[in-house]
């Protein structure tokens, strides 16, 4: 299944081990990311939400030859405990964590933010989308002695109003700034924390929120190269960052939207003047 994508296969995670979170189906970010590393030798476990996907995400790991297949809650701290033993248990050690996790309820993912916005809703989207990647950054740092790379998934709502977004552009914004701040404690350890903001792409996520395949044809429409957010540009630039080809970057929130992010104007804009 991996064949449906283009990822070129080298030795740049050859001898590297590390946690992918976050596989739902075959159209999960960090699906493409794994078959990506994996095609660069990569050593991997992966978590899974809850026993209920263990069918759908069994044959996907097995297809890509991930021995490892852990069940985690990251709402939940006795899941959470279990897990990372277990992780340290089977891989010994880290070199690399994908965080490729986020959470809000349907009902907060659609029209006015200020009126839909509850307090349970604004605090699981921010637990589960954002403080759990400063617990997986604190989990996992003991367990790379040699140094390391974590990336988590963002998107341009944390820094722009995109409609329907909503809460989960506040905790988008708290998944940034907690990127930031991780990188600064973890950069002495030699361990590089950074983010990918992708554009939309079409995953189970995207269909939570309201208007989702909307979000998908205005970044075409807006976005400066005219075309969709890939796979194989997401997971080239995970790549990138979780390799050696990523030494000296840390902190950072790489766009990896086909130009989306950057135009203040569409061209069809400019044209009509
Ligand atoms: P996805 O639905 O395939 O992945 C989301 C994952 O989060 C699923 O595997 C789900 O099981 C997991 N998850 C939810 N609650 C959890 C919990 N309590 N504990 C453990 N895991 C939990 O969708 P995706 O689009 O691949 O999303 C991956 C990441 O990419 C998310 O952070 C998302 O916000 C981000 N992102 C997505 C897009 C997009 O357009 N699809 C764009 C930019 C960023």
């Amino acid at each position: 299944m991996a064949d449906d994508y283009a990822f070129p296969t080298g030795d740049l995670m050859r001898g590297k081990k590390g946690l992918v979170m976050g596989v739902a189906n075959h159209n999960s970010i960090a699906y493409g990311i794994a078959a990506q590393l994996a095609a660069q030798g990569a050593e991997m476990a992966w978590t899974y939400m809850g026993e209920s996907l263990e069918r759908r995400v069994r044959p996907l790991a097995e297809g890509l030859g991930v021995k490892h297949l852990i069940a985690c809650d990251v709402a939940d701290d006795a899941s959470m405990d279990s897990a990372f033993a277990e992780i340290s248990k089977v891989l010994g050690g880290l070199d690399f964590v994908v965080h490729s996790i986020a959470f809000a309820n349907k009902d907060e993912l659609k029209g006015s933010f200020v009126d839909n916005t509850t307090r349970d809703g604004f605090l699981t989207a921010m637990n589960i989308s954002a403080y759990s990647f400063v617990d997986v950054a604190r989990r996992s740092a003991p367990l790379m002695a040699n140094g390391g790379s974590m990336i988590c998934m963002t998107y341009l709502g944390a820094e722009r109003v995109i409609p329907n977004y909503n809460t989960m552009g506040v905790a988008k914004a708290a998944l940034e700034a907690s990127t930031r701040y991780i990188a600064r404690d973890l950069g002495p350890k030699g361990i590089r924390v950074n983010a990918i903001s992708a554009g939309a792409m079409r995953t189970l996520s995207l269909a939570g929120i309201s208007g989702g395949r909307g979000m998908i044809a205005q970044g075409r429409a807006f976005s400066a190269m005219k075309e969709d957010t890939s796979m194989e540009g997401v997971a080239g630039a995970a790549l990138w960052l979780l390799s050696d080809l990523g030494k000296s970057t840390t902190g950072e929130i790489v766009h990896v939207d086909a130009g989306f992010h950057m135009m203040g104007m569409s061209a069809d804009d400019e044209a009509e003047g």
